[in-house]
């Protein structure tokens, strides 16, 4: 059922041990954040705050629509869940600083699976964000596998970078990768699948043999968070993380600066479609004042435009969709 090998796993699960009992055995795996003052164990963890405000979001993963067990090894799940929510944290221009993650599981689920995904949260963290940690959460039971995490950062003194400071003439630019995590998803949901369409952990396997960086790409990301706190150092005037699509969260800085975005397709690379609609991926977009030297890590994509509201490519209005949880991709194979 699982991506990770069983074979070599204690079968105990969630229902042969107590609440406590996982907790002692996830602790000690979960980063310690460096600004943590008071950590897990009583009602409530305390975290220094010198900036004096911190920047909190949060982002959650449920069984089926975010992820499959069968795709997604715990490792995996608790490397994307912190990633996604360091990504909002970078996305404003910040550091992250703490994370508060709620799990709720099957009582069947192998206590393994938990710990899974605590080293996961351990190496995103690590490698993504050292300093910040795992400051506290919560486990209660539920039929399907839910992670909810919630981020704190730190602005360091500088004003958040929001959606809405885009002008005319600034310039758009993406730090990351655009449209890898949506070919991940593409092709697992072309070889990742048995003769009926169902996720296969083996199918899934062989697929990651022959196309690492894609499905590495979806099912851990690898968003360029110290591009967040760059890109405000350098007078970034709107920032989003690319969570469900170029175009989709374009039009978002285009919609809250009453602005619009053109790009040249030129910048876009050879899948145009997967590049405007496939989201995942946690790159940085922002608009910079136009001759404002861009900040290491970011490559130039088009131009804010007068035109409210809209987002073009090469001057022509894009109405292609992206994710929505409710609806899925929309304009997307698969
Ligand atoms: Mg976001």
């Amino acid at each position: 059922m699982f991506a990770a090998d069983e074979s070599a796993r204690s079968p105990e699960t969630l229902n042969d041990v107590s609440e406590i009992a996982v907790l002692e055995r996830l602790f000690p795996r979960l980063p310690v954040a460096t600004g943590q003052l008071l950590g897990p164990g009583d009602d409530a963890a305390v975290v220094a705050a010198p900036d004096g405000r911190f920047v909190v979001t949060t982002d959650m993963m449920i069984q089926g629509p975010d992820f499959r067990l069968a795709w997604s090894t715990p490792h995996d799940l608790g490397w994307k869940v912190a990633a996604t929510n360091l990504s909002d944290v970078a996305a404003m221009g910040a550091r992250a600083t703490a994370l508060v993650v709620a799990i709720a599981a099957p009582s069947s689920t192998p206590v393994w699976v938990l710990e899974g995904i605590a080293d996961g949260l351990r190496e995103c963290c690590e490698a993504l964000a050292p300093g910040c940690g795992v400051v506290g959460g919560d486990l209660s039971a539920s039929d399907a596998l839910t992670l909810a995490v919630t981020a704190f950062g730190d602005l360091e003194g500088r004003e958040p970078v929001k959606r809405s400071g885009a002008r005319v003439g600034d310039v758009v630019a993406l730090a990351g990768r655009l449209g890898e995590a949506a070919r991940g998803l593409e092709i697992l949901f072309r070889f990742g699948v048995d003769d009926d369409g169902i996720p296969d952990a083996a199918r899934a396997a062989e697929a990651k043999a022959q196309y690492p960086g894609q499905i590495a790409a979806q099912l851990t990301p690898v968003p360029p968070l110290d591009c967040g706190p760059a890109a405000a150092v350098a007078g970034a005037t709107a920032m989003l993380d690319v969570s469900d699509g170029l175009a989709l969260d374009a039009g978002r800085i285009a919609r809250a600066s009453g602005v619009g975005i053109d790009f040249a397709s030129s910048a876009l690379g050879d899948r145009l479609e997967v590049a405007l609609g496939g989201g995942e991926d946690h790159g940085l977009l922002a608009t910079f004042p136009p001759g404002v030297p861009l900040p290491d890590g970011f490559r130039a994509l088009g131009v804010v435009t007068a035109a409210a509201g809209q987002v073009c490519v090469d001057g022509q209005p894009h109405t292609q969709g992206g994710w929505d949880p409710y609806r899925g991709w929309d304009g997307l194979a698969g």
